[in-house]
């Protein structure tokens, strides 16, 4: 547990209960996970902690937040959704993962479009929400991965503070190691990013592609041309 800390003045509870307030502070950064490292009493705690912090920043905004019937709650409902929702991939374990046997010797691609991407930005905590398309060239003699395993990654991976780049890189990396001799992967993110539409430039309109290809994605023009023209074919509901 001690790697996700260094020496600093927030507070830090060891597996044992024990408060150490005032010695360490976590050391990850957006976009990493603590990997279900953290205790459920040390993840109370700062949630509670947070609670009570996000209480003084809606009253130095201006909020009645004790006598308002609407928003007395708030701090607590706020730090609950990003804590156990829209951050969640911050504190989880990375999902169990179910390879199969490639029995019948497939050797093409396996594609996953559409998936669901839920999460916020780094930079301003404003929400992202758009799709993923994934895709890998499956090994003859080698395994294949558990289809929602897919769907499962991206959302782990997506449910922290992050950057729309990083993302597809973790994505792209982990399946590349979860899929024993794959032949390439490719990652496509498109995602609308509520702090361009909703605050300096307010496009409504802009969405926001990145892509990360590897293996035959990257090297056969053909193997692309297939992956994309798949995404083409799905339909365009986000
Ligand atoms: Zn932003």
């Amino acid at each position: 547990m001690k790697e996700f800390y260094r020496e600093c003045t927030y507070p830090y509870i060891d597996d044992e209960g024990h408060n150490n307030l005032g010695n360490l502070t976590p050391n990850i950064l957006s976009g990493q996970s603590f990997e279900g490292k953290m205790s459920e009493k040390e993840k109370a705690y700062r949630i509670k902690m947070a609670e009570e912090h996000m209480k003084e920043v809606l009253l130095w905004l201006g909020y009645d937040v004790p006598n308002d019937p609407n928003m007395k709650e708030t701090p607590h409902r706020y730090i609950k959704i990003l804590a156990n929702e829209i951050a969640k991939g911050t504190y989880d374990k990375m999902p169990k993962i179910t390879n199969f046997e490639n029995t019948s010797g497939y050797d093409g691609i396996v594609f996953q479009g559409n998936i669901t991407v839920r999460s916020m930005c780094a930079h301003h905590l404003a929400y992202i929400y758009g799709r993923c398309h994934v895709a890998y060239v499956a090994d003859k003699g080698s395994q294949v991965i558990g289809l929602s395993k897919l769907n499962r990654i991206v959302d782990y991976y997506a449910r922290r503070p992050q950057m729309q780049e990083q993302l597809t890189q973790q994505i792209h990396d982990a399946l590349d190691k979860l899929i024993p001799g794959n032949h390439g992967i490719a990652v496509v993110i498109e995602g609308k990013h509520t702090c361009v539409s909703m605050r300096g430039i307010e496009d409504q309109n802009s969405a926001m592609s990145t892509a990360k290809l590897s293996g035959a994605f990257e090297t056969e023009s053909s193997c692309r041309k297939e992956f994309y023209d798949m995404i083409a074919r799905l339909p365009r509901e986000v």
